[in-house]
């Protein structure tokens, strides 16, 4: 076994979103970093997550508006489509990125990348067990950005091979004509919207009332409301106790009624991974939920960080990546804390919903000083003359003060046009500046202006009695 004498500033466990952060701002920092990866650079989002995920949907998106746009003045026409370019496209979006991450991480002088499954033996040394045999590194720092893993339903027939995880799901090279969709997540309605889109069978099982639960009802019914119209069938309350394969088929059922399609996705959530790389020698163990931290980032074990999916119940790249730098920072003696109440949360079906803040249940605003605001891209101008006119913003608002507690954003590039709602909340703005800022027009961001005025009107009126 190969002993580096080398110390480190930090070894850290994993280069997802959550790794690499943390790895560069060390090394931004002046830092030395021994960065290991058991898997494929850039973790889940850039080889099975956000990015391969996207280019499906933008894909679908494309090929579904070609042929359902009449309105526009031209004949819908329903082009071909190449299964195997299209799932192929899908795989390559990941290995280019990949790449290019790996490329970054190289080029970055003070980290040195390790291929290779790291085994934590104390708080500054990993063992790792590379493809040229094992070597030992040590560091000053530890961080476990080791991120998460599909939730695999025990009851389903996994040996079937019917069966496919979001990992699966993107890995593929032709599409089955039918699938069923267990969970109506966020990832569930992401894989329901692009295969409903090229126009297979989609069936979508969700247990709890409503698809998107953890969300505003505004954006299930949103989210309700465009599968259905792409032809998905959606059953909401429906507990599956059993599943079998049959020939080539997969049946599942909730002792009642029996749905059954090629092919099934478990979308029932992720869950971290905490479990083969030694947390517990470190007193860190525990059988599931996140590794706690603090706002800085560290565990209660001195000088070792968590950060990311395995560290949060929010499992989103972007937080990942906040927290990788607010840990990085604090390796190197910055006082770096963070205020994870603002962190909007984007679900990329068509339209885009995106939240943040309070944006829970609906109801939850009853009894307080928060008020809710809403408009729909109905009413505007900027929307009809697009012809993207589904979707719209509700804001939730501290009356006395005009600030924005939370808001639900559905319409084109909704995750894109929330940031202006992010930056406001962080900022501490009012929505009386919102409204004596100048959106472009036109502009989908002239909904939040009109919805900024109609509450600075409204206090107008009432100081005037
Ligand atoms: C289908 C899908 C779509 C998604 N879409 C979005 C989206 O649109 N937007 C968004 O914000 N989020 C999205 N996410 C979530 C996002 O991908 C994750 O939140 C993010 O990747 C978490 O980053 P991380 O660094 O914590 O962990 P990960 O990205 O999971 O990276 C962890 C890395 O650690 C490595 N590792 C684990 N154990 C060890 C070990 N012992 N030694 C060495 N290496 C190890 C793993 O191989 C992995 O590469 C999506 C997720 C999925 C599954």
């Amino acid at each position: 076994m190969h002993d580096d004498n080398k110390q480190y500033d930090a070894i850290i466990l994993g280069s997802g979103p959550g790794g690499n952060a943390a790895a560069e701002r060390i090394a931004f920092l002046g830092g030395t970093v021994c960065q290991v990866e058991a898997g494929r650079v850039g973790g889940t989002c850039v080889n099975v997550g956000c990015m391969p995920t996207k280019a499906m949907l933008a894909a679908s998106e494309r090929f579904y508006e070609m042929s359902s746009a009449s309105e526009m003045g031209f004949d819908p026409c329903r082009p071909d489509l190449d299964e195997q370019a299209f799932c192929a496209r899908i795989r390559n979006v990941a290995e280019t990125l990949n790449r290019s991450m790996r490329d970054k991480l190289d080029r970055i002088e003070n980290v040195d990348l390790v291929d290779g499954y790291g085994r934590i033996e104390d708080a500054q040394t990993v063992r790792i067990e590379t493809g040229d045999g094992d070597r030992t590194v040590h560091g000053r720092a530890l961080v476990v950005a080791t991120g998460s893993e599909p939730v695999r339903l025990d009851k389903l027939p996994w040996d079937s091979g019917r069966i496919w995880t979001s990992n699966d799901a993107l890995q593929i090279e032709s599409l089955p004509e039918s699938v069923i969709v267990l969970g109506g997540g966020a990832l569930g309605c992401e894989f329901a919207t692009a295969w409903a889109e090229l126009g297979l069978d989609v069936t979508i099982i969700e247990r709890h009332e409503r698809l998107l639960p953890g969300l505003d009802g505004m954006a299930s019914k949103a989210a309700r409301e465009s599968l259905e119209q792409r032809g998905a069938e959606i059953h909401c309350s429906v507990e599956i106790d059993s599943a079998r394969a049959e020939k080539d088929r997969i049946l599942v059922s909730d002792g009642q009624n029996t749905w059954s399609a090629e092919r099934l996705l478990c979308a029932a959530g992720r869950t971290e991974r905490l479990t083969g790389f030694g947390l517990e020698t470190i007193g860190l163990d525990r059988s599931r939920g996140p590794i706690p931290v603090d706002e800085t980032c560290r565990t209660e074990v001195e000088e070792v960080y968590a950060v990311g999916d395995v560290a949060e119940p929010r499992k989103h790249a972007h937080l990942a990546a906040r927290m990788g730098t607010v840990a990085g920072n604090n390796i190197m003696g910055l006082d770096s804390r963070d205020d994870r109440r603002v962190v909007p949360v984007g679900v990329y079906t068509h339209p885009e919903i995106a939240c943040v803040g309070l944006c829970g249940e609906d109801g939850q605003t009853d009894g307080d000083d928060l008020i809710e605001l809403r408009e729909d891209y109905a009413h505007s101008g900027s929307a009809y003359v697009r012809n993207r006119r589904a979707g719209g913003i509700k804001l939730v608002v501290d009356q006395p003060s005009g600030r924005i507690c939370g808001c639900v954003w559905i319409g084109p590039q909704a995750v894109d046009m929330i940031q202006e709602v992010v930056l406001a909340m962080r900022a501490g703005m009012t929505l009386q500046q919102i409204s004596h800022t100048i959106p472009g027009h036109p502009s989908y961001q002239e909904l939040l202006h009109t919805l900024a005025e109609r509450f600075e009107k409204q206090q107008i009126s009432s100081r005037r009695g």
